[in-house]
């Protein structure tokens, strides 16, 4: 059955469904068995053996292949045993290294995942004749669900009822203005997609009203599902930072190219035997080319995701980490974010009278105002084993539980006086509106923004204007409830026509007090040369006074208006702007203005939202922010992080993770660097000076896979410094090497290459070309185990202590058993081309390994890094 084509009643009869209890559970079993989850399938994943291939695209690791090929059949032809080992182990070591690579994508996919799922969406459906709230790949064909402004339609329904309902169907037919919806009527069989007014479709969004509807396809079965063939569950997750060392990676490994071309010729002129040098030439370019510099940071940040997941705050694109770190300017909501959006109705106005707190024997004036109020809310009071569970709005449970202290039940005079129609609140208009049939008439009640319904009352209001400034002044938010009676109820009914000629009935004053984190972390983002900035469509005096208790507002500081911000010109509001610090009763276009302002002056932004509108400004923003529990899937979609509590300080959490995980990748990045400039170090100048190469190829292509690698993701996991909320912003476009990482770098390098030359040199007068091998394998290698401590921080080893970080503990330790395998194993020994030396020759080799730490702490004393 075409569910358009019908009316809504035949739909539900078809489907089996009911339209007040839904399915049964078993009609739910057996239709997900028949029908499938409710999703469009995914593009097939690459399985482990696909990526274990892809490792092997390299073409450097190519070469090496070929050049152990080579070297393989040079053994047979000589017949020599040993000759056999180094391909092997070459061939062992190139596989090893697959896996190291497979292992790091795999963790950085995994992380990615679960984040995904942590944000699966979620549906609104009645079953069993209860309203539940289920993953939305669970619906099936003949749910009931329920469909709200913001909300994301999850299958192809038809709309029972509907409520000003409007959906923005761009993603299935191309059209960017949201459609008028509408339940009663019937659509001719043949009529295209976006004229099916009494139909929703999965894809879309609902931007305006509400709707109850029946679900008539899921999945693949959608029209969605028909014209999207695969979906594409890959996230984007090159960000700008490993974009710039893909392209850094590449330029040093040119450079790598061409010193390891040069030691071929080098050794060639010298006479060295081809294969040898061929062999360590290879070698030391694929260990010395930062090919995997983009891998290792996408494992950093992936690790801070997990991170920040468990803090609350869920990244959904990976660029956002690092700009978090960036970030100056933290617009935030008011409501819910820097309130604990805990309503109290505390102080009532009845026009004409005198105010009243609120008690359990209100006046009868206060009485019917509450009684109105609550006839035009829809949040309501549930007793759950003696306890009151509110249920909805905050701002609307305050007024049905200060009625219900004065004996006032939302069920029963919803019964006494029923509902007839309703305009849902929105944002923008800052009203809500419903029709009652009270006493036999038919009464419009409208509870909604002071400053807005001014306008649309009748009479001087100049008595209740005070009482608005009064309630203000005391933080409450004020809200404004009138009334008029209409002979009919028409056909077409819009705010213009319905919300006019009010007559004021009386005021409510809430109170939603800071939430005292949030004081806090205000404290922490000044520190870090963060400014936070207010912004709210709650009432301007409400709103200073909420921004001055948190700290957000200072003497000398401004709080405007958005009637205010739109008077003023570009010029004058770039002059105002650092002296703005509350933006109250704000548009959703106003957010991007301010947006846009803050960004000319090179300011990296990031905005709360949680509505339909709020998606542009989400957009806009460097580090959208949506609402995780009053968000909607719209403004979540739009947002680069979600925040799972709609807290304030879990933003400054975040800011504080991404600061820590950029550190943690310059970490990471300098370590490898340096370890890699200290191989080709080593290899060059022995090569110059002793026409040797001071390295096998698989001892290099060992140290480069076990002491390199291994240490590197571990150094991503390091904990956070405290400190890195005590420094100012990190500017946008500042290199990953400033603060003087490059000289420190090189620095390094140099010194690893220095230390394994002398160590070369001395195994050389000692003991020949074997001791002198040894002796600068166990000086590389361990010198770059103990140099993964230094770069934990930059603080001395001795005040963060040496072994807090246990994930690198771990991986030293394995890092140093296989060297220590190797260095003292008699027969790995020599498969590994090495010999065991006398002990005062381990002794000076490990001091040797030693003095990177010992050279690092005083250069820390001294603060020669930053
Ligand atoms: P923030 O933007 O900081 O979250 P807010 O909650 O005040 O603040 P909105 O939800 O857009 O922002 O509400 C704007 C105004 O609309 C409120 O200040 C209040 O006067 C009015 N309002 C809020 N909720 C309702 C409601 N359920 N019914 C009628 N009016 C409401």
């Amino acid at each position: 059955m075409l569910a358009h084509n019908h009316s809504a009643k035949e739909v539900i009869e078809d489907l089996k469904s009911d339209e007040k209890k839904g399915l049964d559970s078993a009609q739910v079993k057996e239709r997900l068995d028949r029908d499938g989850l409710n999703k469009l399938k995914e593009s097939a994943k690459k399985t482990n053996f696909a990526k274990f291939l892809d490792q092997f695209k390299d073409v450097m690791i190519l070469i090496l292949l070929l050049a152990a090929v080579v070297s393989f059949i040079v053994a047979i032809m000589e017949q020599h045993l040993s000759g056999f080992f180094e391909p092997l182990l070459i061939l062992l070591i190139v596989v090893l290294n697959a896996v190291v690579g497979v292992y790091q994508e795999n963790k950085a996919e995994k992380s990615l995942e679960a984040l995904m799922n942590m944000t699966t969406p979620q549906s609104r459906v009645i079953r069993d004749g209860k309203e539940e709230i289920i993953d939305t790949q669970n619906l099936v064909v003949g749910d009931i669900i329920r469909l709200e402004a913001g909300d994301f339609i999850p299958a192809d329904a038809r709309l029972i009822s509907a409520n000003a309902l409007k959906s923005d169907e761009s993603a299935l037919t191309g059209e960017s203005v949201p459609s008028d919806k509408n339940a009663s009527v019937i659509i001719e069989e043949k009529e295209a997609l976006g004229d099916r007014i009494n139909m929703v479709y999965s894809g879309c969004t609902i931007t305006n009203g509400t709707a109850v509807a029946v679900v008539s396809a899921t999945g693949m079965n959608t029209e969605m599902g028909k014209i999207a063939n695969l979906l594409d569950s890959a996230i984007d997750t090159k960000t700008p930072l490993q974009e710039r060392l893909a392209v850094l990676g590449k330029y040093l490994g040119i450079a790598a190219l061409i010193i390891c071309v040069v030691i071929f010729v080098m050794g060639i002129v010298d006479g060295m035997p081809i294969m040898e040098i061929f062999m360590t030439a290879v070698s030391l370019a694929v260990s010395a080319i930062p090919e995997g510099l983009p891998v290792i940071v996408t494992v950093v940040l992936s690790i801070g995701v997990e991170r920040m997941a468990r803090q609350n705050a869920i990244v959904k694109k990976l660029p956002a980490v690092e700009t978090l770190g960036s970030t100056s300017i933290i617009c935030s909501d008011k409501t819910g974010t820097l309130t604990q959006n805990k309503m109290t109705l505390v102080k009532a106005y009845y026009e004409g009278a005198e105010s009243e707190a609120i008690s359990d024997h209100n006046s009868d004036d206060i009485k019917q105002l509450l009684t109105y109020a609550i006839l035009c809310s829809d949040g309501s009071i549930l007793v759950e084993d003696g306890k009151e569970v509110s249920v909805g709005d905050p701002t609307e449970t305050s007024i049905v539980s200060a009625g219900m202290k004065n004996g006032i039940f939302k069920d029963e005079i919803n019964k006494e006086y029923p509902r007839l129609f309703e305009l849902p609140f929105d944002s923008d208009r800052k009203m809500m509106s419903v029709i009652n049939e009270i006493n036999g008439k038919k009464i419009v009640i409208t509870k909604g923004a002071f400053d807005v319904m001014e306008g649309r009352c009748k009479g001087d209001l100049k008595k209740a204007e005070q009482v608005v400034e009064d309630m203000s002044k005391e933080a409450l938010r004020v809200i404004a409830v009138a009334y008029k009676e209409i002979d009919t109820i028409p056909d077409d009914i819009d705010s213009d026509m319905l919300e006019n000629d009010l007559t004021l009935l009386g005021l409510v004053g809430m109170i939603d007090p800071p939430r005292e984190e949030a004081k806090e972390a205000i404290r922490v983002c000044k520190k870090a040369g963060i400014k936070p900035i207010m912004i709210t469509g709650d009432h301007v005096v409400t709103a200073e006074v909420i921004a001055r208790q948190l700290g957000i507002f200072n003497e000398g500081d401004r709080a405007i208006t958005g009637l205010e911000l739109s008077a003023m010109s570009e010029e004058e509001l770039d002059q105002q702007l650092e002296h703005i610090s509350v933006y109250a009763r704000v548009s959703p276009e106003d957010k991007i203005r301010i947006v846009r302002a803050w960004q000319k002056k090179d300011k990296i932004v990031s905005m709360t939202g949680d509505g339909v509108n709020d998606a542009p400004s989400l957009k806009a923003a460097d580090i959208g922010c949506a609402m995780g529990i009053t968000g909607t899937d719209v403004a979540k979609s739009a947002a680069d992080l979600t925040l799972m509590d709609d807290n304030f300080a879990t933003i400054v959490e975040a800011v504080k993770e991404g600061r820590g995980i950029y550190s943690n990748i310059r970490r990471v990045v300098g370590f490898l660097l340096g370890t890699n400039i200290g191989e080709i170090a080593l290899v060059f100048f022995s090569m110059l000076f002793w026409k040797v190469s001071p390295l096998l190829s698989m001892q290099l292509l060992w140290i480069n896979l076990v002491t390199d690698s291994m240490p590197a993701i571990a150094l991503g996991t390091e904990a956070i410094d405290g400190d890195v909320m005590n420094e100012k912003p990190r500017p946008k476009k500042e290199g990953i090497f400033a603060h003087g990482l490059g000289v420190q770098v090189v620095l390094q390098g140099i010194m690893f290459g220095g230390l394994s030359l002398i160590a070369f040199h001395f195994g050389y007068e000692h003991g020949g070309l074997t001791t002198a091998r040894t002796m600068a394998f166990i000086v590389l290698g361990l010198s770059q185990v103990h140099h993964a401590f230094n770069m934990r921080s930059n603080k001395s080893l001795f005040k963060i202590g040496v072994f807090t970080n246990k994930t690198l503990n771990k991986a030293v330790a394995l890092s140093a058993g296989l060297m220590l395998l190797v260095i003292f194993v008699p027969p790995i020994t020599e498969i590994f081309g090495l010999t065991q030396l006398p002990i005062d020759l381990y002794a000076f080799s490990w001091f040797l390994s030693f003095v990177p730490i010992i050279v690092l702490e005083i250069v820390k004393a001294l603060k020669l890094v930053k």
